[in-house]
C-alpha cells in the first residue's frame, strides 16, 4: 500500500462503491494522478457495511452491475436480486478485472478537507494522515451516516445492539435468540424475514407500515442467466435511457384514472408479476402525481397483501384500509415472505403509534405495555440520507464555513454536482441528483462520465478551478422544490424529504427523472459549463 501522507494528487476520490470505483478506473485511464480513500476495509460501498442477514439489492440484474466489457462477460449471477455476499464477490471480480485496489487506501476515513484558494488545492485529513489534491470527488453515497434514534437508555442495552448499516463484519447469529427489530424500512423488512426463520422470538417495532412489493426472486442455476450475454450491451444502452436507470422499467404514459378498470388491472397485474420496482415505477405515469391514481395503486397493493395475513389485527396494522401515506412516496422495499411471518407464533408486532417506546433498558425495550425482553436489538432506523455522509466531514470551502453550516438552511448545489464556494469539490450520487430514484451503477457511469469529461475539459482548456455559481444553485434548488410540489412526495414523512431526521430541513433531496436530469447536465456542459465558473 502506498503511503499517501501529504502526497499531492490531481484527484482524490472518497468512497469505494460503484461511483468511486468508476471514477478511479476512468480518471486513471485519462492520465490523472488519482488516489481513493475508503473508510471501510474493503470494496463495495454500502455492500461492505450492510452485511446484516437478508441484505440484498432491490434492483434486478443485470442492471445492477457495471457495463464495462472487461467486467461483465465473465461474471455470472446466481440470483435475480443478489445478496450482499454475492455483491462482495462481484466487487472482488471487478477488482481482479480492473486492478483497482492498488490505488485505494482502505480503513482511511476522510474527516476534514479545506480548500486552499491561493494554490487551488484541497488539503485533506483522513485517519491521521494528510493529502493534497486539486479535485476532491465525493462518492460517499447516500447511506454513509447511520441514523441512531435518540431513545432513552439505548446505551444501557446489555446484549448486542447494531444498526443495520454497521453490522458486525464477523456476523451475528440470531438463532434461538430473542431479537427486537426497530424499524420497518427497506433494511428492516430484509432482516425481519431472516430473523423470523431462526429467532426464538422476534419482536418488530413498527411506526409506519411498509408498503412492500413482491420481489419475484429467481435463482439462476447452472447456465441460467438473467438474459443471454449477447443481449447485455443493448440492456446497458437502454438502462441509460430509462428514467430510473433500469432498462426494462418503463412507465405506461397513460394516467391510471384515464383507463378502464380492466385495462388498469391488467397493467397493475403485469407490473406486479414482473416483480421488483416494476409496480412502483413501471406502471402508470401519474402514480406519484395524482392522488386518485395513487389510491388505485394502493388498493391493488392491499388486495394482494391482505389475504396473506390471517390475524385481522395484524392485517389492519400491516395493510390498513386507509394508506398511511400515498403509495410509493416512501421507498418501497421488496419482500419475499415478509407478510407471512407475522402470523407465526415466534413473531410479535408492536405498533409504535399506539404504544410508543418509552425507554430501552438492559433487558429489552419498554413501551406502555411493559418491557419486551430481548437478547439482541437491531436498529433498522435508516440513514441521514444524502447529506449526512457529506456534512459529517468537516468540508470547508472559500468562505471558511463548513458544508454542514451552509446546508443547515437547505441544500444548495448546481445539478447536484457542485456547491457554490466549494471549488473543485464534485459530488456523485449525492443530494439534488436523481440518486435514490436512479439505479446505483447507472448513476455511477452516466453522472460519473459527466465528471470525467468535465475534468478533461478543464485540463484541455488550461483551467484548474470549477465552481458552481450561487445563482445557478438557487435555480436548481427552486427547480427541485417545484418538482416536489407537483408531486405527492411532500405528503410523506420520508427520508426523500429529509423528514426522518429531527431538525433536518424538510425538502425533496433528490431530482426525480434521471433522463431529464442528464439532459440538463449535458446542456450545461455543451454551453461551456453554464452555471459554473471555470478559471
Ligand atoms: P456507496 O455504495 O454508498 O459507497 C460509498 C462509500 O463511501 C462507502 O464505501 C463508504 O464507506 C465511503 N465513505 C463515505 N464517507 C467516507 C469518508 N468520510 N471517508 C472515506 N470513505 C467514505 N441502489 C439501487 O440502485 N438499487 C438498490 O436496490 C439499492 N439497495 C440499497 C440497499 C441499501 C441497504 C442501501 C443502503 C442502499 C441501496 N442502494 C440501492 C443505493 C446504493 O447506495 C447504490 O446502489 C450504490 O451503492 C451507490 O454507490 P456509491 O458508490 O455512490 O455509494
Amino acid at each position: 500500500m502506498t503511503e499517501a501522507t501529504n502526497e499531492a494528487f490531481d484527484v482524490l476520490i472518497i468512497g469505494a462503491g460503484f461511483s468511486g470505483l468508476y471514477q478511479l478506473e476512468r480518471l486513471r485511464a485519462e492520465g490523472f494522478k488519482v488516489r481513493l480513500f475508503e473508510a471501510g476495509a474493503g470494496l463495495g460501498g454500502i455492500w461492505h457495511w450492510n452485511c446484516y442477514p437478508g441484505a440484498r439489492v432491490d434492483t434486478h440484474v443485470p442492471n445492477y452491475e457495471y457495463s464495462n466489457d472487461s467486467v461483465w462477460p465473465e461474471w455470472q449471477w446466481s440470483e435475480r436480486f443478489p445478496g450482499w455476499e454475492e455483491l462482495r464477490r462481484y466487487f472482488a471480480h471487478v477488482d481482479d478485472c480492473l486492478d483497482l485496489s492498488r490505488d485505494i487506501d482502505f480503513n482511511t476515513r476522510v474527516t476534514a478537507a479545506r480548500f486552499a484558494a491561493d494554490i487551488g488545492q484541497w488539503h485533506i485529513e483522513a485517519s491521521g494522515r494528510t493529502a493534497r489534491a486539486r479535485y476532491l470527488i465525493a462518492c460517499t453515497g447516500f447511506a454513509a451516516c447511520a441514523h441512531i434514534p435518540d431513545i432513552a437508555g439505548l446505551d444501557s442495552f446489555a446484549g448486542p445492539c447494531h444498526h443495520t448499516g454497521h453490522w458486525p463484519q464477523a456476523g451475528l447469529d440470531l438463532t434461538d435468540q430473542r431479537v427486537g427489530v426497530i424499524g420497518t424500512g427497506a433494511s428492516g423488512v430484509q432482516v425481519i424475514q431472516e430473523a423470523a426463520k431462526v429467532a426464538r422470538h422476534l419482536t418488530v417495532f413498527q411506526r409506519t407500515p411498509m408498503l412492500a412489493l413482491a420481489m419475484q426472486q429467481q435463482a439462476y442455476v447452472g447456465d441460467d442467466e438473467p438474459m443471454p450475454k449477447s443481449a447485455y450491451p443493448e440492456n446497458f444502452r437502454r438502462r441509460v435511457q430509462a428514467r430510473g436507470g433500469i432498462a426494462d422499467i418503463v412507465q405506461d404514459p397513460r394516467a391510471a384514472v384515464d383507463v378502464s378498470e380492466e385495462e388498469r388491472d391488467a397493467v397493475f397485474e403485469t407490473a406486479w408479476a414482473k416483480g421488483g420496482f416494476h409496480f412502483w415505477s413501471g406502471s402508470f405515469s401519474d402514480i406519484l402525481t395524482n392522488i386518485e391514481s395513487n389510491r388505485l395503486a394502493y388498493d391493488f397493493w392491499r388486495a394482494k397483501v391482505r389475504p396473506r395475513i390471517a390475524n385481522p389485527r395484524l392485517a389492519d396494522l400491516l395493510a390498513p384500509e386507509e394508506p398511511p401515506h400515498p403509495f410509493g412516496t416512501k421507498r418501497p422495499s421488496l419482500e419475499q415472505w415478509y407478510y407471512d411471518v407475522f402470523d407465526q407464533d415466534n413473531v410479535s408486532l408492536v405498533d409504535l403509534r399506539s404504544d410508543p417506546i418509552e425507554a430501552i433498558c438492559p433487558t429489552g425495550v419498554t413501551t406502555g405495555h411493559g418491557t419486551h425482553q430481548l437478547d439482541i436489538l437491531v436498529l433498522a432506523t435508516g440513514f441521514d440520507s444524502a447529506t449526512g455522509g457529506l456534512t459529517q466531514i468537516d468540508l470547508r470551502g472559500t468562505t471558511g464555513q463548513s458544508l454542514e453550516q451552509v446546508w443547515r438552511r437547505g441544500v444548495r448545489t448546481h445539478l447536484g454536482l457542485a456547491v457554490p464556494n466549494f471549488p473543485n469539490l464534485l459530488i456523485l450520487y449525492g443530494p439534488q441528483s436523481p440518486t435514490a430514484f436512479w439505479n446505483g451503477p447507472t448513476s455511477a457511469e452516466v453522472q460519473g462520465e459527466w465528471v470525467v469529461k468535465c475534468l478533461r475539459h478543464l485540463r484541455e482548456n488550461g483551467c484548474g478551478v470549477i465552481e458552481a455559481t450561487e445563482a445557478a444553485a438557487e435555480r436548481w434548488a427552486a427547480r427541485i422544490q417545484a418538482i416536489a410540489h407537483g408531486s405527492l412526495l411532500p405528503l410523506a414523512d420520508s427520508w426523500y424529504m429529509g423528514a426522518n431526521i429531527p431538525g433536518k430541513t424538510r425538502e425533496l433531496l433528490f431530482h426525480p427523472g434521471a433522463t431529464d436530469y442528464m439532459a440538463l447536465c449535458n446542456e450545461s456542459a455543451d454551453a461551456g459549463y453554464e452555471g459554473f465558473e471555470l478559471r
